[in-house]
């Protein structure tokens, strides 16, 4: 069957769901998602969810401050729930560290970002339960916290089907067609063509593969993270706040029925290139054992803590961590992906920036620093705690 569309939108994850709302929400008509399994089955639903606001760039903290103010009144702004708890968050850091975080924050707070700096010892006013013995200063965002990546996908894709955008599940696209240097539509698993000047991959973890059907490299690895639950002992007291321990290497996020998800931040993932295939899969003990050892030295308290399980998370990273949002060489192939472990908390920016350069608007933000070319000289080396702190 051969149809035509404005727009196609590859992958169902939070990317290609926030990027069908505002595009329909700039007046375009006729927007196809197709998912290939179903809605937030990739990265997004494997997700960790954590919102906090310390980067080192203008253009990053904007988008998070921009992204922000949505997961806040995401009922009013999209419609549904975004779950966003704003318990705040924590960032502990090593002394060496300090001179970095401070300049990090000079720049979030004149952007308008609520964050203090405390002494290592005065951050347990806040979490009594973190051990500031290791630590040389600590960050608080009393406004950041956690969401549900799953469920502001199922937000996003609800409104963007009001506003007229069909969303197909199930659905794998498996050629993208070209006619010289332009797109000209795509096919599927089934053998559906569907003909567009305009094809977008959102296709996450499977951005590079996506991006091969057109005979583009995206500079992406999908790199291993994978996460664990404890259970936290019934005297563990009230649920904890969001700890990243960037001088001890672990982050622990509270969840419902008193778990925690805990993982590491030693920046290890590169070098554990992931198929992402095995998205979710079980994770052994063994590889659980080091992570938990961190996460007990950040947090003591959470020593007598149960192990219940993990599963194996993957990230889809660019050289300098940071997101691709632009036109590929192919013209109208567009790529949303290599969001490095920031796609939730970006993802109301990323969705507001697409549909702007898809429209050709003027972009709230700067895309500068997302542009593919970035990558056509030897590649900016960036590092997961970097894109906290700057290099
Ligand atoms: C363990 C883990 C922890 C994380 N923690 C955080 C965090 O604390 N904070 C944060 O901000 N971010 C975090 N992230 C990152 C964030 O969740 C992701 O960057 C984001 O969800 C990616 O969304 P996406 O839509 O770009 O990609 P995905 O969610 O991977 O979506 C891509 C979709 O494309 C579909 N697809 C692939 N190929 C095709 C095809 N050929 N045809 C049709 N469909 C296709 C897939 O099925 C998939 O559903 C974490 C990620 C993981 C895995």
């Amino acid at each position: 069957m051969r149809r035509t569309a404005e727009v196609v939108i590859i992958g169902g994850g939070v990317t290609g769901a926030s990027i069908a709302f505002h595009l329909a929400g700039r007046g375009v008509r006729d927007i196809l998602v197709l998912e290939r399994r179903f809605l937030a089955s990739g990265g997004t639903g494997r997700s960790v969810g954590v919102i906090r606001q310390l980067y080192p760039t203008p253009e990053t903290t904007g988008m998070v401050v921009r992204s922000l103010v949505v997961f806040q009144r995401f009922a009013d702004a999209v419609g549904g729930e975004a779950g966003y708890v704003g318990c705040g968050v924590l960032i502990g850091v090593s002394a060496g560290m300090r001179p970095q975080l401070e300049r990090a924050v000079a720049l979030q707070r004149s952007l308008g970002i609520r964050a203090e700096v405390l002494e290592p010892e005065e951050a347990t006013r806040i979490e009594p339960r973190i051990d500031p013995d290791a630590l040389g200063a600590v960050l608080y965002e009393p406004e950041s916290g956690y969401g549900d990546p799953t469920a502001v996908t199922m937000g996003y894709a609800e409104a963007a089907r009001r506003h007229g955008v069909t969303i197909e599940q199930g659905v794998e696209v498996t050629a993208i067609d070209r006619a010289g240097d332009r797109v000209t539509g795509i096919e599927t698993a089934s053998g559906d063509r569907v003909a567009a000047r305009v094809v977008v991959n959102a296709a996450g973890l499977w951005s590079p593969a996506v991006a091969r059907l057109a005979g583009v490299e995206l500079p992406i690895v999908v790199g291993r993270h994978p996460v664990f639950v404890v259970e936290r002992d019934p005297g563990f007291g009230p649920a904890h706040i969001v700890y990243l321990d960037l001088a001890g290497g672990s982050y622990v996020r509270p969840e419902t029925g008193g778990l925690t998800l805990t993982g590491s931040l030693t920046d290890d993932e590169t070098r554990h290139p992931m198929d992402p295939e095995l998205l979710g899969g079980d994770v052994s003990l063994e590889e659980a054992i080091p992570v938990l050892e961190r996460t007990r030295r950040a947090v003591p308290r959470l020593i007598e803590a149960r192990y219940r399980r993990g599963w194996a998370g993957a990230f889809d990273i660019t050289p300098d961590w940071m997101p691709i949002l632009d036109e590929s060489p192919l013209r109208g192939f567009y790529i949303a992906a290599g969001m490095s472990g920031h796609g939730f908390k970006l993802s109301p920016a990323v969705g507001e920036m697409m549909a702007a350069i898809l429209t050709g608007a003027e972009p709230a933000v700067s895309r500068e620093p997302f542009r593919l070319d970035r990558f056509a000289a030897p590649a900016p080396a960036g590092t997961f705690v970097a894109s906290y702190l700057g290099s």
